[in-house]
């Protein structure tokens, strides 16, 4: 394992901010990752882990040691005979590992094909896409303790999964490191989601009636590389803010003034597309020095020019919440995490 110091995180974050970490390794197994743990010259040090680098923004310089987890490696268990567990250790590149398991032929995440990033970081946020996230299919993650340096597993319910959140964000932030995650997935009779977005209408384009689990993967690919900007193309980390969850009462407020607003209730509280909220409020395709709102996703903010400092994307970020709150009077959160 070397150590680089005063690294550039340029090529390591998918806004390709250019900030350095003042230490920086790539570790390999849980063994190695101990033992830099352990050293004395990082242990008091600000740490953080890096995936793909998908969903974090840098604002500044990183005064600490960033690792990357290098853990390679997936295995397979058969518990029935309709299914399998899938383990697969965090350094994995989530789309990879999509596609592996479709070439199974195992059902379960092909509708969260070619979400960018990490295995080990997709119970962070509880990853999801066109009506599925990972707690659908998730069954437990090995973490490493970061007080203790003990090994320990979480099910699905100690790691609370909510709406683009977990304990990972919650009360266990920075307390834990990801070692691996293991899926149930069907290996038949699989069931097929494509009551989301725009799958069908994609798959009518197609010509096919009735999809199997690769079709659908093929048309979720399809639909995101004609809407999403591609991250080594243009710098963006996907969605920057969540999806509001407003009381019932205030969303028909709105409602009275903004007849036309997509919704989703869920009890007393509504979601409402943050997306939607930006347009409205002139964002979408408007650029400010060297950051812009996509012009086919609002919710997308870009580093336009590529040279945009994280601080820049910061600022963007809190105009469009401010004049969201001043248009709607509704609180916009930020999904990306700032660093
Ligand atoms: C074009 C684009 C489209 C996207 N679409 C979606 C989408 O449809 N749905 C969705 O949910 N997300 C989406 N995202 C966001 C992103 O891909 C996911 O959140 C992904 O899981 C981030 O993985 P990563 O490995 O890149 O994380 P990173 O950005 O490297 O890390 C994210 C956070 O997790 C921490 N972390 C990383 N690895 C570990 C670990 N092993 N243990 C503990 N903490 C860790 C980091 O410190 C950081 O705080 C999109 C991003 C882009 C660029």
């Amino acid at each position: 394992m070397t150590i680089q110091e005063n690294f550039s995180l340029k090529n390591y974050n998918t806004f390709g901010v250019n900030v350095s970490a003042t230490y920086f390794a790539e570790v390999s197994s849980v063994d190695e990752l101990v033992e830099i743990l352990k050293n004395d010259d990082f242990s008091t040090l600000p740490l953080l882990f890096l995936g793909g680098g998908s969903n974090i923004l840098f604002t500044k310089d990183f005064d600490g040691l960033v690792i990357q987890l290098h853990l390679k490696g997936i295995s397979e268990e058969i518990p029935d005979e309709n299914s399998v567990l899938v383990t697969t250790k965090a350094g994995e590149n989530w789309h990879e590992f999509v596609q592996f398991c479709l070439l199974k032929d195992y059902g379960g995440l092909e509708n969260l094909s070619l979400i960018p990033g990490n295995v080990g970081t997709s119970p962070m946020q509880n990853i999801g896409a066109y009506g599925t996230e990972i707690k659908d299919t998730f069954v437990s993650c090995r973490v490493l303790n970061l007080e203790n340096l003990e090994v320990e597993i979480f099910d699905k319910e100690k790691c609370r999964f909510g709406y683009r959140d977990s304990i990972f964000k919650q009360e266990g932030k920075g307390k834990y490191v990801i070692l691996d995650v293991t899926f149930k997935l069907t290996s038949k009779n699989h069931t097929v989601r494509t009551d989301y977005g725009a799958i069908k209408s994609e798959l009518e384009k197609l010509g096919i009636a009735n999809p199997t689990i690769h079709e659908v993967s093929k048309a979720v690919i399809n639909i995101r590389q004609s809407k999403l900007p591609d991250p080594k193309v243009t710098g963006n980390a996907g969605s920057f803010f969540k999806n509001p969850t407003i009381p019932l009462e205030q969303f028909v407020d709105v409602q009275k003034k903004f007849p036309e607003i997509a919704n989703y209730p869920n009890g007393n509280m509504v979601k409402v597309p943050a997306g939607w909220l930006i347009e409205q409020c002139g964002w979408k395709g408007k650029q400010i020095g060297n950051v812009a709102s996509h012009e086919l996703q609002a919710l997308v903010i870009v580093n336009k020019t590529g040279n945009a400092s994280g601080k820049e994307i910061f600022d963007f970020s809190t105009m469009i919440i401010d004049s969201v709150k001043e248009k709607f009077g509704i609180d916009l959160e930020r999904e990306v995490n700032i660093i």
